[in-house]
């Protein structure tokens, strides 16, 4: 008996990586470090828990389906009309709807390789083909080869900028190309879940490409913002975008807890940007540590840092494991690192230079 879709066996799970409880209990630690998921490493921000605490007052209800008051808020901080904006059950769920707003089975969803694990999945299981293509020597997208790959079945294109798991970004120059070079009625979906992060001012803020319609941006409190057990994130797109996206939203995705905790976090944009600060400090050092070890680690402008260890990458990650620190490998290519506190991040190159040895 077979009741499930065949081809779904030929898909990868989503990896959340593993628990840091379960891996202290085999070692036999108090603790162990998790490096693995870019969350920022700060705990919620203030008045987040007192908020999502009053919210669940009233869990007895559903939530606002509108998302008026947070959406709202998101306008005013991002100077974009309401119209323009959707929330979803975190960014991951709302690249899964702009791929079923977009793409009818055939059609071609087109995305850089290695970037966020996610699309693969979003792609197969809304049946869009995947049409991938291959990063440059630096790990970074490559925009012209992207734009060559356009075929008049491609509905839409994911630019992850800053890249997940490279930490590559692209500027403002070859995006201008990129889009220039794109027919306009492909959507362009700009995933921008680490922008916080990001120091270089060359690398464009997706919000100032909105003038053009066939661009999307897609933006998540669930890192700088410290909500990533939340599941909040937005997309900002032209309103008939924003609209198709409201409408095959799963209703009320976006939880009471997720609408309070969001609108408190949403005030607390100095302390953001203060712990963005901390986070880029730290990569900048421990980008600069282990260069010392794997002289090809590129530039981050995201909360993580990549190490192209290629076969190596696997073991690299046992190694850092059995010293009690979980970090997230790619086999046969790479493994991400996320930036945590200072002592982790201390942690984590003590472990590093004896698995690179
Ligand atoms: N986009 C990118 C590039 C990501 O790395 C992630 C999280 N790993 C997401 C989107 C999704 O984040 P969330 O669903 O928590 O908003």
């Amino acid at each position: 008996l077979r009741l499930t879709r065949a081809d779904l066996d030929a898909l990868p799970n989503y990896v959340p990586g593993r628990s840091p409880a379960d891996l202290a209990r085999e070692l036999g630690l108090p603790e162990a470090i998790k490096l693995a998921s870019n969350e920022v490493p700060y705990g919620p921000l203030p008045g987040v828990v007192e908020a999502v605490a009053e919210a669940a007052a009233g869990v007895h209800r559903y939530p606002d389906m509108g998302v008026v008051a947070l959406r709202e808020a998101l306008a005013q901080r991002y100077g974009v009309a309401a119209d323009r904006i959707a929330t979803g059950c975190g960014s991951v769920a709302l690249a899964e709807h702009l791929v079923r707003a977009t793409c009818l089975p055939g059609d071609e969803l087109l995305y850089a390789w290695r970037s966020f694990e996610a699309y693969p999945i979003i792609a197969a299981t809304s049946g869009a083909t995947s049409v991938r293509v291959p990063n440059d020597a630096g790990h970074g997208h490559d925009l012209p080869a992207m734009a060559a790959a356009v075929t008049d079945r491609t509905r839409m294109i994911l630019v992850c900028n800053p890249n997940n798991p490279t930490g590559t970004a692209v500027r403002r120059a070859e995006l201008d190309r990129f889009l220039d070079a794109v027919p306009e009625d492909v959507l362009v979906v700009i995933d921008e879940a680490y922008r916080e992060f990001v120091t270089d001012p060359e690398v464009p803020d997706g919000l100032t490409y909105l003038d053009r319609p066939n661009v999307a941006v897609l933006r998540t409190l669930s890192k700088a913002w410290g909500l990533a057990g939340l599941r909040v994130g937005f997309l900002v797109a032209q309103p008939e975008v924003a609209a198709a996206v409201r409408k095959v939203v799963t209703p009320f995705s976006t939880s009471m807890a997720a609408q309070a905790g969001a609108l408190a976090a949403l005030a607390q944009a100095d302390e953001v940007e203060r712990r963005c600060a901390m986070v880029v400090a730290e990569r900048d050092r421990v980008t600069e540590a282990l260069r010392k070890l794997v002289p090809a680690v590129p530039d981050s402008q995201a909360n993580f840092v990549w190490l192209p260890l290629g076969d190596r990458a696997v073991d690299f990650g046992r190694a850092c494991e059995a010293r009690g620190v979980i970090v997230r490998p790619f086999a046969g290519d790479g493994v991400r690192v996320t930036i945590g506190t200072p002592a982790e991040n201390d942690a984590f190159l003590v472990a590093a230079e004896p698995a690179l040895g």
